[in-house]
């Protein structure tokens, strides 16, 4: 069957309840007449539609300007499930559980970094261990390892990883206090205790990137960036094998458990757990511990990214010389309350490719941004842009504090190297004057720009509705990855 969309405004589209008798609430998409097309050519709507089939579900199934198909839930997918009677899914959290990103200002411009950008790279490529399975900068016993799963990037900075004042620029403070270890399998444990401080493979990089365009001068003074030429500092990574390994555990737990619960989803990658389950509060504990684990690694991450500038630059890349601006996850689920039908309610947000939007004045946003907004970090690609937003009032009326996370694939991984090869992906990135390291070439081009949904297209959309807004535009100079 072809989705019917029912166009609502210029960057929204509504797929309406009646399409499936199984859909509780209809299904609204961000996106302009290009973008909807892509999605047209995907099955991302189709799963739009089915996660609006959860038990539990309140307001609309979302899908952000940057949605394509993923496991279950669409990546970039957002949803709310009420806190007595609904339901969390692991899947619409992802395999990577607080995976996100995170940008350091320096006082650096790029003028001053001309003659020093091959040694950065290779001091980067060798400050964050890469590779699929490869081990990170720190192994941890078991008792550390519960202290990681507990208390997240705080532990890091207790241990000389950063300071902390990062904290209170990370999303959470960099900790959910509902971990549950008791909740964590040993497979997940051992996976854990040899990944700590590791970039892993194929899309987590850190990447040097420049100020390139300033669209709100405030709001980026505010943020600590304020001139065109900065050169800032982006890492995006997750909580790897660790986090795989709980989600994975808990589709499996959640997959067994559907005919007891009586549920019959549309899709049985949407196999979830009710919230006031013994397994689904197992889940939460769980998915917690996962999420500190990946704030402990971007912690650690950040101090091999501040220790190679300040091997390279000298005093001027101290840690006060590069001051982290923001840390935010983009696969997670939340208990937040919202206005729904004119009622505040308590409710389960699934983030899965998507990104907290909360705007000014919120209590959740650090005192040192309240009068802008959160931070909003939108990766774009490694060759054309990325973007840095601040989260605006529609939010909260529209997506449960929300929006997109990237640019989105437009292309599957295969056709991206079917599409270009590593060399000429190489030779292109150079001719741009983006210089790379990787760990695998042969992954390179599963990355490749053209893999990617133009991400200036992608922010434009949530801009204009209302969800966040611009702040400023950055260009690529150094990439490491995976
Ligand atoms: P995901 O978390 O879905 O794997 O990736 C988030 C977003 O990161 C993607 O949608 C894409 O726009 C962006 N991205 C992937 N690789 C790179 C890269 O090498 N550099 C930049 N700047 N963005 C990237
Ligand atoms: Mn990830
Ligand atoms: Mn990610």
């Amino acid at each position: 069957d072809k989705i019917p969309l029912e166009r609502i405004d210029d960057n929204r589209w509504r797929i309406p309840q009646r399409y499936s008798d199984a859909m509780h609430v209809p299904g609204i998409v961000y996106a302009d007449n290009e973008l909807i097309e892509l999605m047209l050519n995907d099955n991302a709507l189709q799963q739009v539609a089915n996660v609006a089939t959860l038990p539990g579900i309140v307001g609309y199934s979302l899908g952000m300007p940057d949605i394509h198909w993923g496991y279950g839930f669409p990546v970039g997918g957002v949803a709310a499930t009420d806190a007595e009677n609904g339901v969390v899914s692991p899947g619409g959290i992802g395999f990577d559980i607080n995976c996100g990103v995170r940008l350091l200002a320096t006082d650096l411009l790029r003028d001053q970094i001309k003659g020093s950008v091959e040694r950065l790279a290779d001091e980067l490529y060798r400050n964050l261990p890469s590779g699929v399975g490869g081990d990170g900068m720190r192994l941890l016993n078991e008792k550390e390892m519960k202290e990681v799963m507990t208390r997240g990037a705080g532990w890091a900075v207790e241990e000389g990883y950063g300071v902390e004042a990062d904290l209170e620029v990370t999303e959470e403070q960099g900790c959910l206090s509902s971990a549950n270890p008791e909740a964590v399998s040993r497979q997940a444990i051992l996976r854990g205790m040899k990944q700590l401080g590791s970039l892993g493979s194929g899309n987590h990089f850190c990447e040097v990137q420049v100020v390139d365009h300033i669209y709100d001068p405030e709001a980026a003074q505010a943020l600590g960036l304020n001139q065109k030429g900065q050169i800032v500092v982006t890492i995006h990574c997750g909580s790897r094998g660790f986090g795989h390994q709980i989600a994975e555990d808990y589709i499996k737990l959640a997959e067994s458990k559907q005919q007891e619960y009586g549920f019959h989803l549309v899709d049985r990658q949407l196999a979830c757990l009710p919230l006031q389950s013994e397994e689904g509060k197992a889940y939460l504990g769980a998915m917690a511990c996962g999420a500190n684990f990946a704030w402990a690694n971007r912690q650690l991450l950040m101090h091999g990214v501040r220790q190679a500038f300040s091997s390279v630059f000298g005093r001027k890349a101290r840690t006060k010389d590069m001051p982290l601006v923001y840390d935010v996850c983009h696969n997670i689920a939340k208990m937040e309350e919202y206005a729904i039908d004119g009622e505040m309610k308590r409710v389960c947000v699934h983030r899965k490719g998507a990104t907290r939007a909360f705007p000014a004045g919120h209590p959740e946003v650090p005192e040192k941004y309240r009068a802008v907004g959160q931070p909003v970090l939108i990766p774009g690609d490694m060759g054309r842009y990325s973007f840095m937003l601040v989260g605006a009032p529609g939010s909260m009326e529209q997506s449960f504090g929300s929006c997109c996370h990237g640019a989105g694939r437009r292309l599957s991984r295969t056709a991206a190297k079917k599409a270009v090869g590593s060399k000429q992906l190489l030779e292109m990135l150079e001719q741009k004057g983006v210089t790379v390291r990787v760990h695998s070439k042969n992954l390179l081009a599963e990355e490749a720009p053209q893999a990617y949904k133009d991400a200036q297209q992608v922010v434009n959309v949530v801009h204009n509705a209302g969800l966040a807004s611009l702040v400023v535009r950055l260009k690529p100079i150094v990439v490491v990855k995976g």
